[in-house]
């Protein structure tokens, strides 16, 4: 009898399998690689100034610590690399944002983040940056499909990955036990991603799924850091730059499309001054929340049945700190942290609505 069975192999489950066996549980984690939209697509960049208008993001004070903690202990738990603390340059887009950062720069907010604040152009010459910009370091990227496969084995050698459709339809439940063919377990926990809309455990959840282009280009030569200005280009192991990406709430395909790569040309024409060649092209959904917010914990009526979703577009800072919360929830008693706590949106599950 298995004590959890997650349902996804993304980067979710992945890293909710290695905090739930660290706790000695026994679990399964059933996946079909090839419904995955997010993580294998995903460029994996964790950078704690965001948007446009810079930002600090949601939590970074908890969420980085803590994420650059963890991936190098999995990295060496898995015999793996794919951690890459690389830094961020972010340019500023006018005059204006140079005087703001001038002043913001030793605010103790910003402090831990930033590594320089520059006023002219990089030595690069590469990047259109005439005012200057802000290099940040606890940045970096995760390489998700090397985790993913390290992931993978480590859960095979231990009896606790198959590669399967989980279908819903055929879960049986018997008083405390459920069963799906011959697996038998007392819990379960949905990290499925983009499908939670076709669950009938939690479609009622308000997901806001917002697809994303990327490209990778060849340049002559290689940053060292990843640019951010309009688009990221990241300079990816492998050896292209990784250039995006696009956010479209609506849309009828999951594939590349002309009008994406168009965008992340003229994008890309507004920060980088060399010529490049395109070398291919990919796209995903995220599992985005109306609120950004993830949606963790029980479902509403049933006890025994469990979400960890909506990590939106920032899964590898809020993956390790989400899973943390999670198993001190599920193993301790501990609280959720409200604005993660999926209860916040019980009053949307049909059949307490109706009440
Ligand atoms: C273009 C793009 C760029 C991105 N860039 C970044 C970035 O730079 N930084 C960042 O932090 N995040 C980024 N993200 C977001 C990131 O990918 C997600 O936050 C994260 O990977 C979500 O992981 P997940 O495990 O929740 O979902 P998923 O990766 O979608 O995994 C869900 C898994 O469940 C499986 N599954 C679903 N239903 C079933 C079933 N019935 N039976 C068996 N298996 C099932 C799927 O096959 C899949 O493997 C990006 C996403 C996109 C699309």
């Amino acid at each position: 009898m298995y004590d959890y069975l997650i349902i996804g192999h993304g980067l979710a489950g992945a890293v909710l399998s290695q905090k739930l066996l660290e706790r000695g549980q026994k679990i399964m984690v059933l996946d079909e690689p090839s419904n995955n939209h997010s993580s294998v697509v995903a460029a994996g960049i964790f950078n704690p100034i965001t948007g446009r208008k810079m930002f600090k993001t949601w939590k970074a004070n908890q969420l980085f610590p803590e994420l650059m903690n963890f991936y190098p202990s999995l990295e060496t738990k898995l015999k793996a690399k794919f951690y890459h603390p690389i830094g961020v340059y972010r340019p500023y887009f006018a005059i204006e944002d140079q005087n703001d950062w001038e002043a913001k720069k030793s605010d103790a907010k910003f402090e831990s983040y930033i590594e320089q604040a520059t006023t002219s152009n990089t030595s690069t010459h590469q990047l259109h940056d005439p005012y200057g910009g802000l290099f940040l370091k606890q940045a970096g990227y995760v390489n998700i499909v090397k985790l993913l496969n390290a992931n993978k084995n480590y859960l095979i050698d231990k009896g606790s990955y198959r590669e399967t459709m989980f279908y819903e339809k055929e879960l049986k439940h018997e008083g405390d036990c459920f069963s799906f063919g011959e697996l038998n377990f007392k819990k379960i926990i949905f990290c499925n991603g983009i499908h939670a809309h076709s669950s009938e455990w939690f479609q009622w959840l308000p997901f806001h799924p917002v697809k994303g282009e990327l490209i990778d280009v060849e340049l002559n030569k290689r940053p060292q850091t990843i640019y951010n200005r309009g688009v990221f280009m990241l300079p990816f192991d492998g050896g292209h730059i990784r250039v995006g990406s696009t956010y479209h709430h609506r849309f009828d395909n999951m594939e590349p499309t002309e009008e994406g790569q168009n965008e992340l040309k003229e994008k890309l024409g507004g920060l980088l001054k060399e010529s490049y060649k395109i070398k291919g092209s990919r796209a995903g959904v995220r599992p985005a929340t109306k609120d950004r917010r993830p949606f963790i914990g029980k479902h509403p009526d049933n006890e025994h049945i469990y979400v960890f979703n909506g990590f939106g577009s920032k899964g590898v800072s809020l993956i390790p700190h989400c899973s943390k919360q999670l198993v001190a929830y599920l193993l301790d008693g501990e609280a959720l942290d409200t604005e993660i706590d999926v209860s916040r949106y019980y009053s949307h599950y049909p059949a307490r609505s109706k009440k």
